[in-house]
């Protein structure tokens, strides 16, 4: 199992896709994502949560 995540389905309107192996991994790449991205230097604790929320087991 793999975890995925739809940059959209936080709110973002965004196509992206971020895929990882496991939350850890999923999570470094979305902040590395938000950072180039969208412009955000640091993901917000409720952006956090939405995130979480929102990863799907692929
Ligand atoms: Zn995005």
């Amino acid at each position: 199992m793999a975890k995925m995540l739809r940059c959209r389905d936080v709110g973002v309107d965004c196509d992206a896709v971020i895929r990882a192996k496991t939350e850890e991994e999923l999570m470094r790449k979305v902040a590395e994502h938000a950072k180039t991205v969208h412009g955000m230097s640091k993901i917000p604790p409720d952006m956090i949560a939405k995130v979480k929320a929102a990863i799907k087991e692929v």
